[in-house]
């Protein structure tokens, strides 16, 4: 397992285990209460941060594209209007994602509206947001990691540049994972568009099928039960591993982009988790739906502030916020990042340091679950035997 899927291995387990305080719309990390700067403030600090950096790992979310119009895939709007409106009508869905969870009885049908759907995202210009991101990034060392199946960031840099670690609309698998092949999705969805016109079904004929059991097949995405978790796959997390791990001694910026409440895991909770553990790393997160306290507290919605900092920000502007966690309170290490769903008083603990206790019993469960054994404090150097989670998050253990 590669070095990013370990930490987001991690991250998924912390997301089981506390999922009643994920699904109310907190997180069980403490994080810092510094209030926020003054959104000019935020802006020249975004900028310093950015030109100070020696390298940019972005994180690409939802939000970015939402920003950009690609906002259709939650609710009925005028973006899901102009796209999917045939189906609207006949439907009446809310938004992309309900049609693709929707009970279909023609396939004919059912791949009328996933090739919509697919057509919609390939065939979508770099939206603002991209674009402005990509003037920042211009003459950068950079990565970009994303969890976006939208394909644009891959309408801007290579392959090798981009982690696409939930999929991809331009490639197809077979539904029933019967192979690791991936193939062409384009040209497919190509055809059916255009043989079916007006109408709401495609020809039979043409629902692409796996070359190797003839069954359907299905875009190479997550979220339907049936991700291929292949060679594409296990090469998306070799990029950024790779990438992380030749850059971890330099003064990183982890940059993160629309990161939304779903799937912190896989962005935003790693981001935390290499920031703290390496010396030179910042961290900034753009996002419209909370700041200051972060997710913790109760939600100030900024609408339209995942594209506006990118925008401004070609102007020395942006907006940020940089999260320092407190979970490391009176350790003497601070490399340790665990979780925490509440404060711990001195009491509770019988006189011992609320950082140790803090984060001993998450951190117990995870070398646990990691089938490893290790011992107890996750936050300094004073324990008998270091875990491996413990070391391989300051970089001294890396397993291939
Ligand atoms: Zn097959």
């Amino acid at each position: 397992m590669s070095y990013y899927e370990d930490i987001v291995m991690q991250t998924q387990m912390t997301y089981s285990c506390y999922y009643n305080i994920y699904a109310s719309g907190k997180t069980p990390y403490q994080l810092s209460d510094r209030p926020p700067l003054l959104y000019r403030e935020q802006i020249e600090r975004l900028a310093d941060e950015i030109r100070s950096a020696d390298c940019i790992v972005v994180g690409g979310a939802s939000g970015l594209s939402a920003a950009g119009g690609g906002d259709f895939y939650y609710e009925d709007n005028a973006s899901y209007r102009e796209h999917f409106g045939k189906y609207a009508e006949k439907y009446h869905f809310k938004g992309a994602f309900d049609g693709m969870l929707h009970q279909w009885t023609l396939r004919e049908e059912f791949w009328g509206y996933l090739a919509t759907f697919l057509y919609t995202t390939q065939t979508a210009p770099v939206r603002k947001p991209y674009q402005d991101l990509d003037a920042l990034l211009r003459g950068r060392d950079f990565f970009i990691l994303t969890t976006n199946q939208d394909t644009q960031f891959v309408k801007l840099y290579p392959e090798d540049k981009v982690a696409e670690i939930q999929g991809d609309h331009r490639f197809f698998q077979c539904a029933d994972c019967c192979t690791d092949d991936t193939w062409d999705a384009v040209e497919p969805v190509r055809e059916m568009i255009t043989a079916m016109g007006g109408d709401t079904a495609v020809p039979g004929s043409l629902i692409p099928r796996c070359p190797h059991c003839g069954r359907e097949a299905f875009p190479w995405v997550r979220g339907y039960g049936n991700f291929l978790q292949g060679k594409k796959y296990v090469h998306q997390y070799e990029k950024i591993s790779r990438y992380l791990l030749e850059h971890k001694d330099k003064s990183v910026l982890f940059l993160e982009l629309g990161v939304g409440r779903l799937t912190p895991m896989f962005i935003q909770e790693p981001f935390w988790l290499l920031t703290l553990s390496w010396p030179k790393a910042r961290y900034i997160a753009v996002n419209n739906r909370y700041e200051g306290d972060g997710c913790g507290g109760a939600r100030r919605p900024y609408p339209n502030r995942t594209a506006a900092p990118l925008s401004a920000l070609r102007r020395t502007h942006g907006r940020t916020h940089r999260r320092r966690s407190r979970l490391y309170r009176g350790c003497r290490c601070q490399t340790a990042v665990q979780n925490v769903s509440r404060p711990i008083s001195r009491k509770e603990t019988g006189g011992a340091r609320a950082g140790h206790r803090l984060a001993q019993p998450a951190h117990k469960s995870t070398v646990h679950a990691a089938g490893r054994s290790g011992t107890l404090c996750h936050l300094c150097d004073r324990q008998s035997r270091r875990s491996l989670y413990h070391q391989r998050y300051q970089g001294q253990i890396v397993r291939p």
